[in-house]
């Protein structure tokens, strides 16, 4: 987004596009809110979109399409074996991280899948900034044990630091050094940490983190799923970067690692995903699986659509115009937020704002799953739809006790290019409401609680009628507004 200051002074992120293609939405009474969030077991996943007002969600998936993008989807090429789409793909992808060999998935966590299964035994362990849900699980099925090495700074809620993405390159050599290398099938640096805030990774940690594998012999691994904020984000906050071109920077960052895997649902703003590489060795050891658990070579489990959208979102993703858009209006939001004294993490990073559910509800224990409740109690009062990100999001330790959270979060995810000031203006202003009438949230409980990824499809329940008088407050101050 260009730099454009406003006569008035006030600070605004400004659309570098135009709409031409709108989707029709409803906001429910919040009474209906009330039966629906009930129906969906207080879990946000399981809410039904025709029930929701704002879908801050997730970014997966869920981003606006530029029309280039939907135009190069009509020129796909229909092959089981051997499509052009692909070879334009895997062109792009050449193009833009200088790797030779790609293997497509149908997403990022099947590129997870593929990685672990190549290169996991038990026993093993994979150091990292930070865990992601199913990175995690796929690593641990298979006997292996995650390593989180993220930096002090990284679990400050508050903080002026702007890379609170990056390893501690100390804690790895000492990990390294305790478990041998040879327990340590790969190093993985997530790119805009998901779950503790979207916070990027400096480049200059980025290499500092390579010389200690370098040393060390060890693969070193990009979850690049995020990676289109890592680069607005270095490029913006990393000294010596602000007039470098994404394109340039995307490459030196290629350059450090032995594969790459991402979400095409995030980087690129579409759907799929894939591995990239230009070790011959580990383009063979993988290649196998991808028949196996996606399609064939050139599809992946990809539609080819998807994928001519992906070539054209991916240069897209070269542009500042393009990736500057999400991080600039959760700037936004974030600060308008903290400006009312909402908790939220800073400084903002990419992906949503993230409110910090243990300030905001500190009166609710862990056990309780505060972040699970304000998200449960933000779309009763507003429709808008945000994801927990704490203690729920975890599983529970073999013993079956619970595993509680570093951070408690509610995500409020802000899909690229797809919702306006005001109706972020309106988000803020439920978020700032729901703060002021804090003390009527209550906890929650499990009424069924899967053994895996218990939280995209567990139902919990109210502790209490905390529902009913929030209710009841919304209707005293708002009257018969919706
Ligand atoms: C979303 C995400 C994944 C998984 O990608 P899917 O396409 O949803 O399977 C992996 N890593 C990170 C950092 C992500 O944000």
């Amino acid at each position: 987004m260009a730099q454009v200051r406003f006569h008035s002074g006030e600070q605004l992120p400004l659309e570098m596009h135009k709409v031409r293609i709108v989707q029709k939405l409803t906001l429910l009474p919040i009474e209906e809110r009330l039966r629906a969030i009930a129906e969906a077991g207080n879990n946000t996943f399981l809410l039904q979109n025709a029930d929701v007002f704002l879908d801050m969600l997730t970014d997966s998936g869920v981003n606006a399409m530029s029309d280039r993008m939907q135009s190069a989807m009509l020129q796909a090429d229909d092959a089981y074996a051997g499509s052009a789409t692909f070879t334009r793909l895997a062109g792009k992808l050449a193009e833009l991280f200088g790797t030779r060999y790609f293997l497509p998935a149908h997403q990022g966590r099947a590129c997870e899948n593929i990685l672990a299964e190549t290169y996991v035994k038990p026993g093993d362990v994979v150091p990292m900034n930070y865990h992601f849900t199913t990175t995690k699980t796929h690593i641990t099925k298979r006997g292996g044990r995650v390593e989180e090495l993220i930096a002090d700074k990284g679990l400050l809620p508050v903080s002026e630091d702007p890379f609170k993405g990056d390893l501690d390159t100390d804690k790895l050599v000492a990990l390294v050094e305790e478990v041998g290398a040879d327990r340590i099938p790969f190093v993985r640096m997530e790119a805009g940490t998901n779950l503790i805030g979207g916070q990027p990774i400096s480049l200059a940690n980025m290499r500092a983190v390579r010389e200690v594998c370098t040393r060390y012999g060890l693969k070193l691994v990009l979850d690049a799923s995020l990676l289109q904020d890592n680069l607005h984000f270095i490029r913006t906050r990393e000294e010596g970067y602000a007039d470098t071109p994404i394109r340039d920077i995307t490459a030196e960052i290629a350059a450090l690692y032995d594969a790459i895997y991402f979400s095409g649902r995030k980087l690129g703003f579409g759907r799929g995903g894939g591995i990239i590489t230009n070790d011959q060795q580990m383009y063979e050891a993988m290649r196998g699986f991808v028949p196996l658990y996606e399609g064939f070579l050139t599809y992946g489990g990809m539609s080819v659509r998807e994928m001519e959208a992906l070539v054209v979102g991916l240069d897209e993703t070269m542009d500042p115009d393009v990736i500057s858009q999400g991080p600039m209006f959760i700037d936004y939001m974030a600060r308008e937020l903290a400006a009312h004294d909402v908790p939220v993490i800073l400084p903002p990073g990419g992906l949503g704002v993230h409110v910090d559910a243990s300030r905001f509800v500190d009166h609710l224990p862990q056990t309780e799953y505060p972040s699970g409740s304000l998200a449960s109690a933000l779309y009763l009062v507003s429709g808008v739809r945000g994801m927990e990100r704490g203690t729920l999001s975890e599983e529970r330790e073999p013993d079956g006790t619970e595993r509680l959270a570093d951070m408690e979060l509610v995500r409020l995810a802000m899909p690229r290019r797809v919702f306006t000031l005001s109706q972020v203006k309106y988000a803020i202003d439920r978020v700032c409401w729901l703060y002021e009438n804090r003390e009527l949230v209550g906890g929650l409980r499990f009424v069924e609680e899967p053994e895996i990824l218990r939280f995209f499809y567990g139902r919990l329940e109210p502790i209490g009628d905390w529902q009913d008088r929030l209710v009841a407050r919304f209707r005293e101050d708002f009257g018969d507004s919706l």
